[in-house]
């Protein structure tokens, strides 16, 4: 077991309130943030930013989002308990904990192989069990589709057609798209078939890799 103090808890405490002064407004959402013990996804030597709002690398290359990232990708889904989310790019397993924290049933797929095993050993051991995949993310995950709501961790060039159509009858996915450096945040809705799009702010995500991001591995 990971030790989470009240010292811990204090610095989760600030974070939520700092989440409240950038416009993060879903009670739930902040609730689960001040639940997860994002101190237990950082390294000994980083322990001291784990409450910061920022991204932190966690080897392999790859990133943990910034708590703010996080809560506003979360809040746009309108995450209910028992909702079948699917979220592309498992990385550490922070965003995962945050949805099964909310209640949601969550598939999370990874497409780096070493990152996908250390997760998927990990996140279980704080108790939080979503079902792992590891594989390429941009084509969804067709065998357990539709979702009721999809969540994109990478920056995508483009909206992966798979993923639209994986997308169930009134879901949302909420995906940054746009070049390497940056992504505007979009919000998809599927209401009777059709597709209804949101632009929100820009981000910097790590590249979605695979046949419907920038291609490669
Ligand atoms: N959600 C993560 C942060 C993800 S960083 C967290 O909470 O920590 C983006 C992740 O997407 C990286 O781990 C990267 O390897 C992964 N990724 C990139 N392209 C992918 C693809 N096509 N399918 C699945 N995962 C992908």
């Amino acid at each position: 077991m990971i030790e989470d103090n009240y010292r811990q808890r204090g610095l989760r405490n600030n974070l939520v309130k700092k989440l409240r002064l950038k416009g993060i407004l879903d009670e739930e959402v902040l609730a689960a943030i001040g639940k997860v013990p994002r101190h237990a996804f950082f390294d000994d030597a980083l322990l001291s930013h784990a409450y910061e709002d920022k991204a932190f690398p966690i080897g392999e290359g790859q990133t943990i989002s910034q708590p703010y990232t996080v809560a506003f990708q979360t809040e746009k889904l309108r995450i209910r308990p028992s909702d079948k989310v699917l979220e592309i790019g498992t990385g550490s397993g922070y965003q995962a904990a945050i949805l099964v924290e909310m209640g949601a049933k969550v598939y999370t797929i990874e497409f780096q192989k070493k990152l996908y095993e250390r997760t998927k050993e990990f996140l279980p051991s704080l108790g939080y069990k979503p079902y792992f995949f590891f594989g390429d993310g941009s084509k969804g995950i067709l065998s357990k589709a539709p979702f009721d709501k999809i969540i994109v961790t990478a920056g995508a060039p483009v909206i992966p057609t798979a993923l639209i159509e994986q997308l169930a009858e009134g879901g949302i996915m909420i995906i940054p798209v746009g070049d390497r450096e940056k992504q505007m945040m979009l919000k998809i809705t599927k209401r009777n078939g059709k597709i209804t799009q949101e632009e929100f702010d820009n981000f910097a995500f790590v590249p979605l890799l695979g046949e419907q991001g920038w291609g490669g591995k």
